[in-house]
């Protein structure tokens, strides 16, 4: 169904316009789901059942010409790191594969609030840890451009089947860019919000200090939409903002006369791909053409993002699985001597090799006699980047910079060396340091037809100038009407 390829903006319009039922819509995405799926590899599992009951209600609703939520009825995907009642949250992990959810999510109750159909639960790098995709414990997730490449990680599977059109929107989790990359490389859009401003209440902890759940979609008008679905204040998580989220969809088509536009010199330097490059000057220059001002700002401490990023990360994450130990809940080894043995066994056999290197890592760097050295000296620097943010965000508006310096890299490419793996996080794990909103939106393609992302960062809270910088562009770039032929 050629609908299926359309903006949920689009897809919304033609319901209520009795084009198309959301019970054909729904239908739709699961036979391109089933056909498709196989190959691609987005899904772990899928809740189809509970979507066409979800759509058939929609139906209803536009049948007594009753008012219908924007999001009700279109195609959805969550992350398999969140709950939802009855469905399986598995976080991509040999530990949690039998795992069914007993609640659902704050994002899930929303969803269900707005009558989205939840088609199922997408593919990740095992708890969220990893760039490619390519850490899942299930299997792989391959870019919907090219087959023999990475859609990006850690949520792939949510970016992928976004940009194969099996769905219209999901959600993924950004602790260190796993919403951003993906996006970039899966040439959609992925936003990850102000930290706090969505709840965490189910979703499951990898780094509580950096975690936040976000949308994908095909239009910054669409992830607007579906932020604004998912955010506000919810009792349940104490980091959880109370402030007010305000109408951004109603406001989005704004002028940008006079946007001061800072652009991240030391992502623009060596170390970017040239036709990476290009683009985003490209970008760049479009948004001086819609009359915004553009200046240079260094960032100088950015280096040292990835560093910090790696401690702070891995010692909340160490702390954070400690919970999975086969008591509770999940797998659990079997012919243990005493309890310390099934404990020791259970996690040996049920996380993979990534997870175990960042539990040891944390514990290394929360250790007695480490903590000062390696934890502290990475807080105290983390401070020092926000820092030099607000101090840029005094000048400028919003930043921009590449999303990541090359596009998709090959399947098997990097999966034996962590350290070129961390450093393709190296332009989106800053905003999760300091917390700041930031998107990433495709602005064009290179030389093998790969996507380009564009990111673009706003101050804490500002995610009103951020979308409404991204939609002008976006609008002006035209490049976001682009599908994969797959
Ligand atoms: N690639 C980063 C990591 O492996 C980011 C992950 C994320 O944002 N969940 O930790």
């Amino acid at each position: 169904m050629e609908l299926l390829k359309k903006t949920a903006t689009e897809q919304h319009k033609a319901l209520i316009n009795k084009e198309v039922s959301a019970l054909e819509l729904t239908k739709a995405s699961i036979e391109r789901i089933e056909k498709l799926d196989e190959k691609l590899g987005a899904f772990n599992s899928t809740t189809f059942d509970e979507a066409i009951e979800t759509a058939k209600r929609v139906d209803e609703k536009i049948a007594k010409n009753e008012q219908i939520p924007f999001l009700a009825g279109i195609p959805t995907a969550l992350k398999d790191n969140m709950n939802m009642t009855g469905s399986k949250t598995t976080c991509s992990s040999k530990i949690l594969e039998n795992f069914v959810s007993p609640y659902d999510a704050t994002i899930t109750t929303k969803l269900k609030e707005n009558l989205v159909p939840i088609l199922g639960k997408a593919n990740l790098d095992e708890f969220a840890m990893g760039s490619s995709n390519e850490n899942s414990a299930f299997k792989i997730v391959r870019n919907p451009y090219n087959l023999n490449k990475v859609p990006g990680g850690s949520s792939g599977g949510s970016a992928a089947s976004v940009s194969a059109s099996e769905v219209t929107l999901s959600l993924g989790s950004d602790t260190g860019g796993s919403i951003r990359l993906p996006a970039s490389f899966c040439g959609i859009t992925g936003f990850k919000p102000t930290y706090g401003r969505v709840s965490r209440y189910g979703l499951v902890a990898f780094a509580s200090s950096l975690d936040q759940i976000g949308p994908f979609g095909r239009s910054i008008e669409d992830v607007t939409h579906l932020y604004e679905a998912i955010a506000g204040y919810d009792v349940k998580d104490s980091t959880s903002l109370n402030l007010e989220v305000g109408n951004i969809s109603a406001n989005l088509k704004k002028d940008i006369k006079g946007l001061k536009v800072g652009v991240i010199k030391e992502l623009m330097a060596e170390g970017v791909a040239d036709d990476v490059k290009e683009s985003i000057e490209n970008a760049i220059k479009t948004y001086e053409k819609l009359g915004a001002e553009i200046k240079e700002i260094s960032l100088p401490l950015l280096k040292h993002s990835i560093g910090v990023y790696y401690i702070v990360a891995t010692a909340e994450a160490s702390s954070n699985l400690a919970r999975f130990d086969g008591v509770r809940y999940g797998y659990r080894a079997q012919n243990c001597e005493n309890l310390l043995d099934m404990y020791c066994k259970t996690r040996a056999e049920g996380f993979g090799p990534e997870v175990k290197r960042r539990i040891m890592l944390g514990t290394y760097a929360l250790s007695s006699g480490y903590y000062d050295a390696y934890y502290k000296k990475a807080q105290q620097l983390r401070r020092l980047i926000a820092n030099d943010f607000n101090k840029a965000f005094e000048s400028v508006d919003i930043l921009v910079s590449p999303t990541c310096p090359t596009t998709a890299f090959d399947l098997n490419s990097k999966a034996n060396n962590p350290l070129e793996m961390y450093l393709t996080d190296i332009a989106t794990i800053s905003s999760n340091l300091v917390g700041a909103p930031a998107l990433s939106m495709p602005c064009g393609f290179d030389k093998d037809n790969m996507p380009i992302g564009l990111q673009i960062i706003a101050k804490n809270l500002d995610e009103m100038t951020l979308l409404q910088s991204a939609y002008a562009l976006e609008q002006e770039l035209g490049v976001y009407n682009q599908r994969p032929n797959i």
